[in-house]
């Protein structure tokens, strides 16, 4: 995060730095306010001024995500030109991102086996009124559901798999109509650039809205929600870090080649903007322009892998379930042996392909897979307290998975510019791109004068 020089000389933070001061005063101001515990700050400050910004600022990068993946998967699509290459890129990252949820799982069991997290439990004083447990749906239902029965309903609802598909179904007819497509493709490649200009001046908040975020959260979380769970929470966070720094990065060296130092680097807008939204679907404006200009993934991968991924990759999520399940089994003092723990791994994986990337859909998907394995539902109002924080830090798992297999399958298919990988200052926003330049507006002023008739 060098600070950049402006054209004055003067000394500029870059938006990722001052994103990065905004998480850390909200942390602060977060922990004084839940100590200080007043009426008027829970009320007006936090309640309403902090929950209103914060709001505002999720539901603006919600409503980048649909035009922002419908017409740059339109670009995409037809930019890849070869439908064999589309078919590659997606099986690839179809095959990785049930691998990687898959490893990130079985570790996850493995470790929570060996520390033990929940002997010895006492469940006075929890309520578990009020747990209900979620049907899990049949793969079968997953896969049909893919296809929209109605597309405006698609977009509408923003399911991100229904808008994959319709979107890729009109790239593929783009191409087959050939030169009678030039201006339609020319008016999406506009819209894409549009949109991202858009994702810029949004950006250009998140300092004050990753504030407001993180001071909420933290001002209503206490530490005293942490201390009975202390050791599910020590085992949870442990196997998330571990994922994230040695699995994903062995992933990512291995069948890559690149450099994990820099990935992390280039990737870390993504995991703040998710760790202060807890959300995949949210953050897939940010994870986008962090794989395609601070990493150098081609729009024609990132605009498929970035937002299936944000839909179908959740190795946080798929963590959290295999911690939560050894920790509630040994609460309960229930033996779930290898067939349980294959059961929760195959659940898991399927669990997260069918739900979206939306705060806390994690604890949804652990009812099903409780119910599956025979372990009581309402266990989980014992990981409940606690689940807010937990849930922010694997949702910036999840993202880091997606980056990663969106940088594998991009340089496996030649699609990643080592150049713009390598370069630090890539796609480093400092808000001067924001300036409207006086050429451009006289040239627009220009462009809109009624001209005289020839
Ligand atoms: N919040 C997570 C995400 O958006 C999902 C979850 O684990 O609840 O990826």
């Amino acid at each position: 995060m060098a600070p950049g020089n402006d054209k004055h000389g003067s000394t500029k933070l870059s938006l990722t730095a001052k994103v990065l001061i905004g998480m850390v005063l909200g942390l602060i101001v977060g922990i004084v306010f839940n100590s200080i515990d007043n009426s008027f700050i829970n009320e007006h400050i936090v309640g309403g001024l902090f929950a209103m910004v914060g709001k505002m600022f999720i539901n603006a990068l919600k409503m980048l995500v649909v035009p922002l993946v419908t017409f740059s998967l339109i670009c995409g699509v037809t930019g890849i030109g070869d439908i064999r290459m589309l078919g590659r890129v997606g099986g690839k990252a179809f095959g990785l991102y049930l691998l990687t949820t898959a490893v990130a799982i079985a570790v996850a069991i493995l470790l929570a086996t060996i520390i033990g997290p929940g002997s010895g439990f006492d469940m006075t004083g929890i309520d578990t009124s009020g747990i209900n447990a979620k049907e899990a749906p049949t793969v079968w239902d997953v896969f049909a559901n893919i296809v929209p029965t109605n597309p405006i309903n698609a977009f509408a609802n923003a399911e991100m798999l229904q808008i994959i598909f319709y979107v890729i179904l009109i790239g593929i007819a783009t191409l087959m109509l050939g030169e009678k497509s030039k201006s339609f493709v020319q008016a999406c490649e506009y819209m894409n650039e549009l949109m991202m200009k858009v994702v810029e001046i949004v950006m250009a908040f998140a300092p004050y809205g990753v504030f407001c975020l993180i001071a909420k959260t933290f001002s209503e979380q206490g530490i005293d929600l942490f201390l009975p769970v202390i050791a599910y929470v020590v085992t949870l966070v442990s196997a998330l870090l571990l994922h994230l720094f040695v699995t994903l990065m062995i992933f990512l060296k291995l069948l890559s080649g690149l450099n994990p130092l820099t990935f992390l680097k280039k990737i870390r807008p993504a995991q703040i903007f998710a760790f202060s939204t807890a959300s995949s679907n949210a953050t897939i404006p940010v994870t986008f322009q962090c794989t395609t200009e601070r990493m150098g993934v081609n729009n024609s991968v990132a605009s498929f892998t970035v937002p299936f991924g944000a839909t179908i990759n959740m190795d946080g999520t798929a963590i959290m379930q295999g911690v939560a399940t050894v920790f509630l089994a040994n609460v309960y003092g229930i033996s779930l042996g290898l067939g349980g723990y294959l059961t929760v791994i195959g659940m898991a994986v399927l669990a997260s392909i069918g739900t979206a990337g939306v705060p806390g859909v994690g604890l949804v998907m652990l009812t099903m897979v409780l119910g599956q394995v025979g372990l009581p539902i309402e266990g989980i109002a014992i990981v409940l307290g606690v689940d807010r924080l937990m849930d922010m830090i694997r949702t910036s798992v999840n993202v880091t998975g997606d980056a990663v297999v969106s940088a594998i399958v991009a340089n496996s298919e030649g699609k990643l510019d080592m150049a713009v990988f390598e370069d630090p200052e890539a796609g480093t926003m400092t808000g001067d791109d924001l300036e409207i330049s006086h050429e451009a507006e006289l040239e627009l002023a220009e462009a809109a004068r009624p001209k005289p008739d020839a």
